[in-house]
């Protein structure tokens, strides 16, 4: 018997529950497929078998969390849950001041609206959808200043979140320190990818920000994931925890705004955490008009429990290992069956090159949404596109805006799927791969007028 290589890793949880999935033929996807309108946005998810969609709110709750549940104290005002969620805010991330909200955008648009004045400006390590809009909804502008390795899909810089100090040095010269309130720093970079943000590029960017009066405000969704990233790869940390890290991050900021449906585990939740007492009076006024009151923010007691039972978790050393270690699995296995992918491999999904596994279609063929709807075909996987079709078109002109990434994400939801299911993945986007040059391209049937990638309906080119 050959000898096997190496000593592997396995998932520090046993499965107690399980949710059966239905089995589908190869003829029902075709058909399913078809039907909608080759957009996986517009599947029936009980057609799905694999569902990497996203990463956001599916994740698996631990028997802890789901026990946390039963402990919800629904009281209108100052539940015990509140007062568990504002105790491990403080222990984990060290914020002095908690503001729970439904989910992350809701303390995005209660931040911008108490920081931000019409006509500031709010750099940023590349934009997020949700993050931009409220900004600009309250007056400012956003200007991305990512390092340009960012947006290239073949660096292999290990911290391509960084934010590039001299954009920000010529930004606050162009408009003044006065016109910035803060700068929003996301770790990981959900847009680049997931890609993280080195300890001492904060460091550097705090010293900076503190000469001008200008804070920190970050958007700490895959936080853990990013402290992950730095223990492995910034040199002095390979000894450090994950949580020792985390708080790290944190101590270089002002505040920060939350989705707990990432790195927290839970389904629903977020947050705004806050030091400033002044500003956090503002935003606990602010949260009742938008959220609820300020002790539950749009929440149920039971999910500020399982939220605060999940952050907890969220920060282990071996959870982490193993949250990381599967998607650096899949994308292990899809490198070596040469298959193009955004390298380094990021925290929270592949992103395949679908402009190099699709060479022969024009990009406003939509290689990107074909690939995505040929893994559902061939294996019930469910993708998204994050190409032409994502970026929409320009409101001026009319045309398309053609990306300079055409990408497919598969995004894995944390403890959900086994180290099979990886295996049955990169076997079928191999088996996509050798048929490559046979696939045809989409037209675009139906386009809605606002965020189309999510309803547009397509047809196969004859
Ligand atoms: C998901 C996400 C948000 C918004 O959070 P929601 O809970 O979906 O409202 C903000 N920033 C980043 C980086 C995200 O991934």
């Amino acid at each position: 018997m050959a000898r096997l290589e190496k000593r592997s890793w396995a998932e520090p949880f046993k499965i107690k529950m399980v949710e059966l999935l239905k089995m589908t033929t190869k003829e029902q996807r075709i058909k399913a497929i078809k039907e909608a309108g080759y957009n996986t946005f517009l599947l029936k998810s009980e057609d799905v078998y694999i569902d990497l969609l996203t990463d956001s709110g599916t994740s698996a709750m631990s028997d802890r969390q789901w026990a946390g549940l039963m402990q919800g104290d629904e009281a209108y005002a100052g539940s015990k849950n509140f007062y568990t969620l504002e105790r491990a805010v403080k222990k984990y991330y060290g914020y002095k001041y908690l503001i729970p909200t439904h989910q992350g955008r809701g303390a995005e648009n209660i931040l911008s609206q108490v920081m931000i004045k019409k006509g500031d400006i709010i750099p940023g390590n590349m934009y997020f959808t949700t993050t931009r809009l409220h900004q600009e909804l309250a007056g400012g502008t956003f200007i991305d200043v990512i390092i340009d390795e960012a947006h290239d899909s073949e660096s292999l810089h290990p911290f391509k979140g960084n934010i590039d100090l001299d954009k920000l040095k010529a930004v606050i010269k162009k408009h003044g320190p006065h016109r910035i309130p803060y700068i929003c720093v996301a770790v990981t970079v959900n847009m680049a990818g997931g890609q993280p943000v080195s300890m001492q590029n904060l460091k550097e960017l705090r010293a900076l920000t503190s000469k001008h009066g200008i804070k920190i405000m970050l958007d700490m969704t895959r936080i853990a994931e990013n402290a992950f990233f730095i223990q492995q790869r910034e040199k002095g940390f390979s000894r450090r925890s994950v949580a020792s890290i985390v708080k790290d991050i944190c101590s270089y900021t002002d505040g920060a705004t939350f989705s707990g449906k990432k790195d927290a585990l839970v389904n629903i939740g977020g947050f705004l955490a806050l030091n400033d007492a002044e500003k956090f009076e503002e935003a606990s006024n602010l949260v009742v008009v938008y959220e609820g009151l300020h002790t539950y923010g749009g929440l149920a007691g039971r999910d500020m429990e399982a939220m605060a039972i999940g952050i907890e978790e969220s920060v282990q050393d071996e959870h982490m290992k193993a949250r990381i270690g599967q998607v650096l699995y899949l994308g292990e296995q899809l490198t070596k069956a040469d298959i193009p992918i955004v390298l380094p491999i990021g925290g929270h999904g592949i992103f395949i090159d679908a402009k190099k596994f699709l060479p022969h279609l024009t990009q406003d063929q939509f290689p990107a949404q074909v690939l995505a709807a040929e893994l559902y075909e061939d294996a019930g996987i469910r993708a998204m596109e994050r190409g032409i079709v994502s970026a929409g078109r320009n409101a001026k002109t009319g045309n398309h805006y053609y990306p300079k990434l055409e990408l497919v994400r598969l995004t894995i939801p944390r403890r959900v799927y086994t180290q099979a299911h990886m295996d049955v993945i990169a076997e079928s986007v191999q088996s996509v791969y050798d048929r490559r040059n046979k696939i045809k391209g989409l037209a675009m049937i139906y386009e809605p007028k606002y965020l189309r990638f999510f309803q547009a309906r397509f047809k196969k080119l004859a």
